[in-house]
């Protein structure tokens, strides 16, 4: 069946009597059972509201319909999706590679944290074919960390190339699939062993909650994993589980009009006289525009634009009206923030040619947008 059915067919599943279509919102700490032996019966289900109750349960089957995964595990962001599994496969002596387009806090979490505990992180070039990056693969090498698109400059890693080659030396690989949303590509269906998204951005898709999801296939991973939410105490919030999972059911839809939309924005932008390039992976200019085509079943509403030398991306965005200024994306509404300040920050340092501005496209009507980025063009020249 299709995407579309198997994200509701869960919420229509019988029985059907006389229960509402959604989960209840269950908070709960304590969960009382019948008889004191029940307490040590794992299979008759959770004993601790930490285990997670209806609304958890039902989101982790529907993020595992979108990533093609036998596990899902809940975090309450995110970055802790990401953390989870970097704590989970890596110890003392251990290196990480990790793209070097990887989300911020990640790199973040991996020169602080990590190495307090004496991981060593070391990043490769995002672009870096698979025989590169296995070049860089050492001794102590237990992870390989994909990210694609690219978080800011978007490109796209050869993800299958990679996972089979680390797969084939024993190196476990995990990757960032929030800018998919497990809905426009399936790493474990590639042979990637650990997809992690931010449910904050797509899924649920009104700005107005904290999630992530850790998907497997592997049951020795999945144990892993499971291992460290338990001893870290990590816990989604029912209320929150419960608005990830009314984002869910209509992500195909919102994810269809954020596409259509951003491509529309994002040729035009390629026409305007001060844009020097537009850096989206479903346009055919895209450098990896065919490993995108080849792997992604569409794309999202999210792109950047280089502007020409000289002109100031801050007052581009300064100048826009229906675009926020603010970071993330995922929601409804139109946003734009500066780039140039968050690539500084790389271990290897690009030239993209003039100052970034990423756009994320919301739902609103594109030629009311356009409009609005001709405006914000018009202002650059005074
Ligand atoms: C936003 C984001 C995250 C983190 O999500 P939060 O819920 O904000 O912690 C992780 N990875 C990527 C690629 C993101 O864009």
């Amino acid at each position: 069946m299709d995407i579309r059915t198997r994200l509701i067919r869960d919420a229509t599943a019988r029985p059907q009597d006389r229960r509402p279509v959604n989960p209840p919102i269950e908070r709960g700490t304590t969960i009382l059972l019948n008889r004191s032996a029940d307490l040590f019966d794992d299979s008759r289900g959770p004993v601790y509201g930490l285990d997670g109750l209806s609304a958890h349960k039902a989101l982790e089957r529907g993020i595992a319909e979108l990533e093609a995964a036998s596990h899902v595990e809940l975090a309450p962001s995110g970055l802790a999706a990401v953390t989870i599994p970097l704590t989970a496969m890596l110890g003392a002596g251990d290196e990480v590679l990790i793209t070097d387009a990887c989300y911020g806090p990640t790199r973040k979490f991996c020169s602080q944290t990590l190495k307090r505990y004496g991981v060593t992180a070391r990043y490769y070039p995002p672009r870096s074919t698979p025989e590169e990056v296995m070049a860089l693969v050492g001794e102590a090498t237990r992870l390989i960390v994909l990210e694609a698109p690219g978080s800011l400059t978007f490109e796209v890693q050869d993800v299958p190339g990679i996972a089979r080659l680390a797969k084939a030396r024993g190196v476990a690989t995990m990757i960032d699939n929030t800018y998919a949303a497990g809905l426009l590509f399936q790493p474990l269906n590639h042979g990637v062993d650990i997809s992690v998204q931010a449910l904050s951005k797509y899924v649920g898709g009104h700005s107005d909650v904290f999630g992530g999801a850790v998907a497997v296939n592997d049951a020795g991973t999945w144990r892993k994993v499971r291992a460290v939410i338990d001893e870290m105490g990590w816990y989604l919030s029912p209320d929150d589980a419960w608005l990830a999972l009314r984002g869910l059911r209509t992500l195909p839809l919102r994810m269809a009009q954020h596409e259509a939309g951003a491509l529309e924005a994002a040729r035009w932008l390629e026409e305007q006289p001060e844009v020097l390039k537009v850096l989206h992976p479903a346009l055919p200019s895209f450098p990896d525009h065919a490993v995108f085509k080849r792997d992604f079943s569409g794309s999202n509403g999210l792109f950047g634009v280089v502007l020409k030398p000289g002109l100031d991306g801050d007052r581009l965005i300064d100048s826009l009206e229906l675009f926020g200024t603010g970071v993330s994306w995922g929601g409804y509404e139109s946003l734009a923030s500066p780039g140039d300040r968050m690539i500084a920050r790389r271990s290897l340092k690009q030239d993209l040619g003039g100052s970034l501005v990423r756009l994320h496209v919301g739902l609103e009507a594109p030629a009311d947008l356009i409009s609005d980025l001709r405006r914000g063009l018009d202002a650059l020249g005074r």
